[in-house]
C-alpha cells in the first residue's frame, strides 16, 4: 500500500519504519526541517515501563490544588486556562477515579513492556548507537515520599519488574557521585529500565527508513485530510497545493497538532498540552576519572524531576504545566531542576556557553493512554496521544499499528486503546 504518515517525531518514525519493513510504499509529511523537533526533541529519556502510568490518579487533583502555587510544585497551572483546557480538565477530573485508573495503568503497562522489547530488538537488530544506559533510580528524600511510593511498588511487584529498595547508602554504591551532603532516606532502584537519548535514535532509525525506501518530505504542512474518490481511499491536503494527494491509507502521528486536523473529519480527540522543560549540558570535566554525574538516569520523587546521563551531557527534566504560552519559560520551572540538580550532583553541568533550555509539549489525553488504530474514518489511522511517555511507548505502538494496517493480530491486546473511547 501507498502510505502516507503525518509527523516525524519518535512516533512518526518508528510508525513509518514498522510499515516500510513490511513492505509498505511510506512517505512522511513533516513541517520541520528534520525528524524529532518537537515534542521528541529534549525528553528526559526516560524507558521505566513499570513506571509508565496515567496521571489521571485517584487523589491526583487534590494533589494539584495543594501544590498550585507553591514555587517548586510538580504541576503548574497557567491561568487563564482556555475553554478547550477547561473542558480537557474536567475530563481529566472524571477520570481520576480508581476504576478508569486501573483500566488505564494495565493498558499503558503492557504497551510499554511490550515497546520496551520491541525497542531492544531494533537497537540490536540495527546495532543503532545511540546514548543510553541501563538503570533507573528513585530518589526518596523522605519517609513521606516513601509512602507516596508504596502503592506503585506493589504494581512492580504484580508485573514481575526486578527492583531492589536501597537506603541511602545502597544508593551510593550505584550512583557514587550523589552529593555526600545531601541526605536522603533511600531509592527504588530499576536495573532493567533504561535512559536513552530519544532523538538521536529517531534520527538513526529514520535514516535505516529511508535506506528502506521510505521518503521524508519535511518543511511539507500537512493542512487537511479528505476523503479520496475511492473506496477506502484517502486524500491529504499539502498546505500551498491545490489538489490534494491521493493515496491508500493515511496514519496520524502529528503529536499535539492531531486534534486540530481530526476535527474537521468529525474525530474529536481532547487532547491538551501539558508543557515541561528540560536543561542539556556538558558534562564538567571528570574528578578522578569520574564525571560528578548519574551513571544512568535518577528521579527525584518528590519534585518529580529526572536526572539523566546522555553520553556526555547531563540532562534535567520535569515539570508540568497546563495553560500558558508554548514559547513562554517559566522562570520558576526553569529554577527548579537546576535546584533538584545542584542537590543531587552540583557542580556536574557547565552551566553556562552550551545549556540548552527547552520547553516541550506533552500531547495528552485525559485518561493517559493513547489511541492507537483505525480512526473509523476509512483509511485513516491513528497513533497518538502518548503524553508524557512517547519514547517508552513508541516502539510497541509502531509495531502494533503496523500490524493492524496489514490486517494481522498484534503481539499485544490493544483492548481500550481505541478511538471509541471518545468518539
Ligand atoms: C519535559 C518532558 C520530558 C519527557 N520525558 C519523557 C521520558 O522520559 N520518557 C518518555 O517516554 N517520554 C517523555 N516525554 C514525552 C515524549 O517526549 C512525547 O510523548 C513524545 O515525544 C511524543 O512524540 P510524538 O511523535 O507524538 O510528537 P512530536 O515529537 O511532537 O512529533 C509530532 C510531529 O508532527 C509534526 N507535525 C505536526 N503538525 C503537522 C502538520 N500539520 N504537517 C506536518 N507535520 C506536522 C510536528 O512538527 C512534529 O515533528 C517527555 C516530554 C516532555 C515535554
Amino acid at each position: 500500500m501507498k502510505i502516507a504518515v503525518i509527523g516525524a517525531g519518535i512516533i512518526g518514525v518508528t510508525t513509518a519504519y514498522e510499515l516500510a519493513c513490511d513492505g509498505h510504499e511510506v512517505t512522511v509529511f513533516e513541517r520541520r526541517g528534520a525528524a524529532a523537533e518537537e515534542t521528541s526533541f529534549a525528553n528526559a529519556g526516560i524507558v521505566a515501563p513499570g513506571y509508565v502510568t496515567p496521571w489521571a490518579a485517584p487523589g491526583m487533583p487534590l494533589k494539584v490544588l495543594k501544590h498550585m502555587f507553591s514555587r517548586h510544585a510538580a504541576v503548574k497551572v497557567g491561568l487563564p486556562l482556555s475553554g478547550s483546557e477547561l473542558a480537557w480538565m474536567w475530563r481529566w477530573y472524571r477520570a481520576c477515579t480508581p476504576q478508569t485508573y486501573l483500566a488505564s495503568r494495565a493498558q499503558l503497562q503492557r504497551l510499554a513492556f511490550y515497546s520496551h522489547q520491541r525497542l531492544h530488538q531494533i537497537t540490536a537488530d540495527l546495532k543503532l548507537d545511540y546514548d543510553r544506559s541501563d538503570g533507573y533510580m528513585v530518589l526518596l528524600r523522605s519517609q513521606s515520599d516513601s509512602d507516596m511510593v508504596q502503592a506503585g511498588l506493589q504494581v512492580l511487584r504484580d508485573a514481575g519488574v526486578a527492583f531492589a529498595l536501597l537506603d541511602a547508602a545502597g544508593a551510593r554504591k550505584i550512583e557514587p557521585a550523589l552529593n555526600p551532603d545531601t541526605a536522603f532516606l533511600g531509592a527504588i532502584h530499576l536495573p532493567g529500565d533504561e535512559v536513552g537519548n530519544c532523538r538521536q535514535f529517531c534520527l538513526m532509525l529514520k535514516n535505516e527508513s529511508q535506506s528502506l525506501g521510505v521518503e521524508f518530505s519535511f518543511n511539507t504542512s500537512v493542512s487537511g485530510i479528505t476523503q479520496a474518490g475511492r473506496v477506502g481511499g484517502c486524500a491529504v491536503q499539502i498546505e500551498g497545493e491545490t489538489t490534494p494527494r491521493a493515496i491508500d491509507a493515511v496514519v496520524m502521528c502529528a503529536g499535539l497538532s492531531s486534534a486540530r486536523l481530526l476535527r474537521p473529519l468529525g474525530l474529536k480527540i481532547p487532547m491538551a498540552a501539558v508543557y515541561g522543560y528540560s536543561i542539556s549540558a556538558p558534562l564538567r570535566e571528570a574528578q578522578a576519572g569520574q564525571p560528578n554525574a548519574p551513571q544512568s538516569a535518577v528521579m527525584d520523587e518528590r519534585f518529580k524531576v529526572a536526572i539523566s546521563r546522555l553520553g556526555n551531557r547531563v540532562r534535567v527534566a520535569g515539570s508540568a504545566e497546563i495553560g500558558g504560552a508554548p514559547e513562554r519559560h517559566r522562570a520558576s520551572s526553569i529554577q527548579t531542576l537546576y535546584k533538584v540538580l545542584n542537590d543531587w550532583y552540583p557542580g556536574a553541568a557547565a552551566q553556562t556557553g552550551a545549556v540548552q533550555i527547552w520547553k516541550g509539549a506533552r500531547p495528552m489525553l485525559p485518561d493517559g493512554p493513547p489511541v492507537i488504530g483505525a480512526s473509523g474514518v476509512p483509511g485513516l489511522w491513528l497513533n497518538v496521544g502518548h503524553g508524557s511517555s512517547g519514547w517508552a511507548l513508541s516502539c510497541g505502538s509502531a509495531r502494533a499499528l503496523a500490524d493492524m494496517v496489514g490486517d494481522k493480530v498484534p503481539a499485544l491486546d490493544l483492548s481500550g486503546l481505541g478511538v471509541s473511547r471518545y468518539v
